[in-house]
């Protein structure tokens, strides 16, 4: 593009975020852009591969599984692992609007689009110390983010005012036009051709996702309180997370926050059909498996379990020596237990197939456990723990860069034998506390189908053994822009800018990191939606200027 365009409002980045302020711009009949610096196919961003699990407060399916939430539970939940300071007013100010507002501004806003989920709400994020989710309320889009993302889109294409908006992929952002201190536009290159352009706009929203798709920068920006990054970090995001925006921002003097807080996950393993350099799945890593650490010693005293507390599972593997962990389990537990997070996994779930999903729940997602088995370089399976050890170490010399350390066959022995003994000994007397969690995600209906009931690890009749490698998957960014509740960018000396507006993970979903520490789980894509109404209401509420 030679000349110069005139909208009313410039996207950058057609996410989650970009899309849902777009649907909401064109009903009021504004001329719009969506600039994406990726190609046509993967319009979407990364909702489209998302599980698309949303937390949600007192919504009609927790009323009818009699789950008692309110805003005032989910507030005080909130706070307990968001950890804001004081200076965090803005945060705070998003955290208590997206109590308050999440049923009418997303469940309410999706459902006539005929979005449904799974009627059963999942229990994730509990906290360890009970300082996360007090109840129930991940509630998962049936159809996955995918079906979320396409339905919006169409509904963009099919849009009766869809002669406004204009779409340029294939164009990336490099910086912000300024009018004195307004934001007038936006200007940068064509990927493929190199060439330049720049879009004159009343209005630009930054959309344009997190930094967490470009691993040296998660490492430059990675929380010095853990000490440094682990070396081998695989990429769980988009492949232009890399906060060019950000930094644009902060170069006309807007507010950047909290790049340090990232949402990764622990159990990361390398992409058996990789679209990125060191990309990696993420694995909802079995409840009842053995986490750990690089020579064979069990985590502890208080061991690794998922589903309470993420960010502290992934900053103790990140302050181990070796930076990566195993996980051991047998076929039987891999079975019932082994999920990996996203749409690509989940095909029951994402291609909204009842039977093949109720075939999953109860007898094991089999063709997904085969696939890893025979696809992915992280996995080892044995007979006999003495074979299994033989084979761990064998997968780390043969790829001498990402796995350092080596299993000692006395220490696996200890960590399993004292596992088993335990079990063995009867309910009565567990005292370990990963039985004690099992013991109590099993109460939740939502977990009992997908957790085995104390399952010994060597247990003859579950054969063969299955190993694990895991590394630290980076996944989201918890700080970016920092926005007023208008999603208005705002200064350094916390005024807004004018004509400049941040929506989704660009601006740490809210504030620049509404989660502050660490999420309740699924406050992502919600958030995208929740961050873009606002923008449109503030943008619609004023008469533009050209
Ligand atoms: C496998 C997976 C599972 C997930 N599951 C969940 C879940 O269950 N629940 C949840 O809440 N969250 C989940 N997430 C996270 C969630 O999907 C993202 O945080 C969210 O979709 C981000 O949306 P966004 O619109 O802010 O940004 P993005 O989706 O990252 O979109 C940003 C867009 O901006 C474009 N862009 C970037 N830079 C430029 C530039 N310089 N110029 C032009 N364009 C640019 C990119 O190409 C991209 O299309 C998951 C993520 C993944 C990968």
């Amino acid at each position: 593009m030679h000349e110069k365009s005139k909208f009313d409002v410039a996207i950058v980045g057609g996410g989650l975020a970009g899309i849902s302020a777009a649907i909401e711009l064109l009903d009021q009949g504004l001329k719009i852009v969506i600039i994406d610096r990726d190609s046509e196919e993967n319009f979407g961003g990364l909702a489209i591969q998302s599980l698309g699990g949303m937390t949600l407060i007192n919504t009609p399916i927790q009323r009818l599984n009699k789950i008692q939430d309110s805003p005032e539970i989910a507030l005080r939940d909130w706070h307990a692992c968001a950890h804001f300071s004081d200076h965090d007013h803005w945060p705070r100010q998003w955290a208590e609007l997206y109590v308050n507002r999440s049923v009418d501004d997303i469940y309410h806003w999706l459902k006539p689009r005929g979005i449904r989920f799974f009627p059963i709400p999942h229990w994730v994020e509990r906290g360890e110390l009970g300082d996360g989710n007090s109840v129930p309320r991940y509630h998962i889009v049936w159809g996955t983010g995918r079906h979320l993302t396409l339905t919006l889109i169409n509904e963009l294409k099919s849009h009766l005012n869809s002669r406004n908006i204009t779409y340029l992929f294939d164009y990336k952002v490099e910086s912000l036009l300024t009018n004195g201190k307004s934001v007038c536009g936006l200007q940068g290159f064509h990927e493929k051709t190199g060439e330049a352009f720049e879009v004159d706009a009343a209005i630009v929203l930054v959309a344009s996702g997190g930094i967490n798709g470009d691993i040296d920068r998660v490492k430059k920006e990675w929380d010095k309180t853990w000490g440094t990054a682990p070396e081998h970090i695989l990429n769980g995001a988009h492949r232009y997370a890399d906060g060019t925006l950000q930094d644009a921002v902060k170069l006309i003097d807007g507010k950047v926050t909290h790049l340090h807080q990232m949402w990764n996950y622990a159990a990361g393993i390398h992409h058996p059909a990789p679209s990125l350099p060191k990309e990696g799945l993420s694995l909802i890593p079995p409840k009842s498996a053995l986490w750990l650490d690089a020579t064979g010693k069990r985590f502890g005293p208080l061991p690794l379990v998922t589903g309470f507390d993420t960010h502290n599972i992934c900053k103790r593997i990140s302050m181990d020596p070796y930076g990566y962990s195993w996980q051991v389990m047998n076929w039987k537990i891999a079975l019932k237990e082994i999920a990996v997070s996203g749409a690509e996994s989940n095909t029951a779930f994402r291609d909204r197939k009842i039977i093949q999903l109720a075939r999953d729940i109860f007898l094991g997602n089999r063709a997904l456990l085969e696939y890893l088995v025979a696809e992915c370089e992280d996995v080892v399976t044995a007979n006999s723990l003495e074979e299994l050890v033989e084979n761990m170490n064998g997968l780390n010399s043969s790829s001498q860069t990402v796995g350092k350390g080596s299993i000692e066959l006395e220490k696996i022995k200890r960590s399993i034998h004292d596992y088993d003994a335990q079990i063995d000994r009867g309910r009565e007397f567990h005292n370990d506390d990963q039985l004690r969690r099992i013991a109590q995600v099993r109460h939740w209906r939502g977990d009992r189908s997908r957790t085995c009931k104390f399952a010994k690890i060597l247990d003859k009749k579950s054969m063969p053994l299955v190993a694990f490698r895991e590394f630290i998957v980076s996944r989201k960014s918890m700080g970016g822009i920092q926005t007023d509740l208008q999603s208005r960018v705002l200064s350094n000396s916390g005024e807004p800018i004018p004509g400049l507006y941040a929506a989704g993970e660009a601006a740490g979903f809210g504030g620049g990191g509404i989660n502050g520490l660490k999420s309740l789980e699924g406050t992502f894509i919600s958030n995208c939606i929740l961050n873009a109404r606002m923008a449109v209401r503030s943008i619609t509420s004023q008469p533009l200027t050209p």
